[in-house]
């Protein structure tokens, strides 16, 4: 489903004439999604009428397609269960990830900006009070996975590696319906509470009254009919990241990405919305990053995830030469770097694309359809996927597809000496599988890789379960890979309560924004699994009882539009 088969694109030019408001809300959410559902339930639960408008057709955005873990710091079961994790450990283990050059033990924010350190010490305070609300009014029951490592597990500064992890309670055991059940048991709990919700509704600009406080939305219907909420206190954005916008990712993003695998609504439309009322942005560079087929996120492929396990154990990923050049089972988030290695002898993206090539062992033992993988089921859609019985064969195989690919790549083709560096590495990758040590880059030896080992096949005997040796034989199977978003994490910077701020750093009156669609503290870092939704019930939390107090804004009496081509609208 294209967001432009839906729902109008954003307009430009002429504002709707201001007139009365079609409907009338204390707090309007916009985003249905894994910050807007929350934020919305939880201002309804202060008491407040509360409408949520979403752009898509269905509830859910990005958090229906995650497996829904969230990271929250010091939770409930953690402190049942005797794991201390005191604030400062929190504070300098994200710290060390997200500002690693600044990265300072002795110094009081160890290196994070004074925002940075709020914001992240606000993700500490409030991640918990949020999820255990959440799950005592039924909204998102939780269980809590003790065992799941940080990423970073191993660092001195994670005091508390272990516990961190809460998913909902009905997810079945693969985790991967996690993000259904979520939507399902928020969406329900709307329901049951009385809050307001419209799908096809996109939201395009924010209403202010004359004191340049915002005091409603304008929004488009499938339709293309114009619609105005009124937002008696305030308006708090929800509406994800810009990863399906490619102007916004070519000019903000750190690297080449083709795109990735948020909800295809995701278009980055609150930076539009709140640039034209003054907000700065903040951390646009960096997205929470993982690996990707290249030809479905090319595609844009509805159902495109992120490879979060690389599968197969007899695999490896080679570059164009048909040499390794990475861990392939790094956390997601990290091994996605590879991608954007910039080679400045030869002018450059050397690993833009890489090439994952297995045989039929791993075929057999670790196919699935979960995750993003590129082994997939017998049966499934598999057109990614390129065959060839010998090396020989998968080779011209691999040359043919990347012709198809030639046009977004530079001209990407395999060197000469491809076959014989290929073959080179395969049994020097052989090597270490028997062996169980990577000489060259460490597979398997962190505890997040044994997490992600990628359902290969348990054997009696074997030290490092992520390796075992390709086969003499074909057939041999090969998928063009890339980095991808899972969405990005820029946007306009707001305090620790969700308000966005302008450029002196003061807030917009009645405007909110929390999730992807504003800026993260956490810079290039993704601490652990749940790190983007723990930290977004925590700010969808702050940001529904910040809003709640605020004033009920009044719509001054003779309108006056401001700016025919801004984002925003004067009553
Ligand atoms: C495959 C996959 C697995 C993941 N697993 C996890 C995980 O286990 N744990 C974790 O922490 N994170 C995970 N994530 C990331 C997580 O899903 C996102 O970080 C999270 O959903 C972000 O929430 P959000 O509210 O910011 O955006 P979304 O959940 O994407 O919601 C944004 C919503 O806003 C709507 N919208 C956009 N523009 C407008 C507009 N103008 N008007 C009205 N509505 C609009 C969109 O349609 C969408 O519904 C995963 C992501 C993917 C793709």
């Amino acid at each position: 489903m294209s967001t432009s088969q839906t729902i109008p694109a954003r307009s430009s030019a002429s504002a709707a004439s201001p007139g009365a408001f079609d409907a009338e809300y204390d707090i309007v959410v916009v985003g249905g999604g894994g910050g807007g559902l929350p934020a919305a339930l939880f201002a309804r639960w202060l008491g407040n009428s509360v409408v949520v408008l979403e752009k898509a057709a269905e509830l859910g955005g990005t958090a229906r397609k995650a497996a829904f873990w969230y990271w929250v710091p010091n939770n409930k079961k953690m402190r049942e269960i005797g794991r201390p994790d005191e604030k400062v450990d929190f504070l300098r283990y994200v710290a060390r990830l997200s500002r690693p050059q600044n990265y300072d033990p002795e110094n009081p924010r160890f290196g994070l900006s004074e925002w940075e350190y709020a914001m992240c010490e606000a993700i500490y305070e409030s991640a918990s009070p949020a999820a255990e609300l959440l799950s005592e009014r039924g909204a998102l029951p939780y269980r809590h996975c003790a065992e799941v490592p940080d990423y970073w597990a191993e660092l001195p500064e994670d005091k508390a590696p272990r516990g961190r992890v809460l998913l909902p309670e009905a997810a079945c055991d693969s985790m991967s319906d996690g993000g259904q059940v979520a939507i399902r048991t928020l969406s329900a709990a709307a329901q049951r509470d009385g809050v307001d919700i419209r799908t096809s509704h996109r939201v395009q600009r924010v209403v202010r009254n004359r004191a340049g406080e915002v005091v409603g939305v304008e929004a488009a219907t499938s339709e293309g009919t114009l619609i105005k909420m009124r937002a008696r206190k305030a308006a708090i954005f929800a509406t994800g990241g810009f990863t399906h916008n490619p102007e916004l990712r070519r000019n903000f993003l750190h690297a080449p990405v083709y795109g990735g695998c948020a909800a295809l609504t995701n278009e980055g439309d609150f930076v539009y919305i709140a640039s034209a009322v003054g907000a700065q942005l903040r951390n646009m560079n960096y997205a929470w990053m993982c690996p990707v087929s290249l030809e479905k996120a090319i595609a844009r492929t509805p159902d495109l995830s992120g490879m979060f396990s690389v599968a197969g154990d007899s695999m490896i990923w080679v570059d164009k030469r048909g040499y390794r050049v990475v861990n392939e089972k790094l956390a997601y988030n990290e091994l996605a770097q590879i991608f954007f290695q910039w080679d400045a002898a030869n002018a450059e993206y050397p690993y833009l694309v890489l090439i994952a090539i297995w045989d039929q062992r791993s075929q057999e033992h670790s196919a699935s359809s979960e995750y993003g993988r590129l082994i997939v089921p017998a049966g499934t859609d598999d057109s990614h996927v390129i065959r060839g019985e010998t090396w020989e064969q998968l080779e011209g195989a691999i040359a043919t597809r990347l012709q198809r690919y030639s046009v977004v790549t530079g001209g990407l083709e395999l060197s000469g000496d491809f076959l014989k560096n290929l073959k080179a590495s395969v049994s020097r990758f052989n090597q270490f599988a028997k062996a169980g040590r990577d000489d060259d880059f460490r597979r398997g030896e962190r505890q997040v890789e044994q997490l992600f080992n990628g359902a290969v096949k348990e054997e009696p005997g074997r030290t490092n379960l992520t390796m075992y040796p390709l086969s003499d034989h074909g057939p041999y199977y090969a998928a063009l890979v890339s980095g991808g978003t899972l969405d990005t994490k820029g946007g306009p910077k707001t305090t620790v309560n969700g308000q966005v701020l302008d450029d002196l750093d003061i807030p917009i009156p009645g405007l909110y924004g929390v999730g992807n669609c504003v800026a993260s503290p956490s810079g290039r870092a993704y601490w652990a699994g749940g790190a983007t939704l723990g930290p977004i019930l925590a700010f969808a939390y702050r940001a529904a009882h910040a809003a709640d107090a605020e004033p009920v804004k009044q719509i001054d009496a003779i309108p006056e539009l401001v700016a025919a081509d801004s984002q925003s609208i004067q009553v």
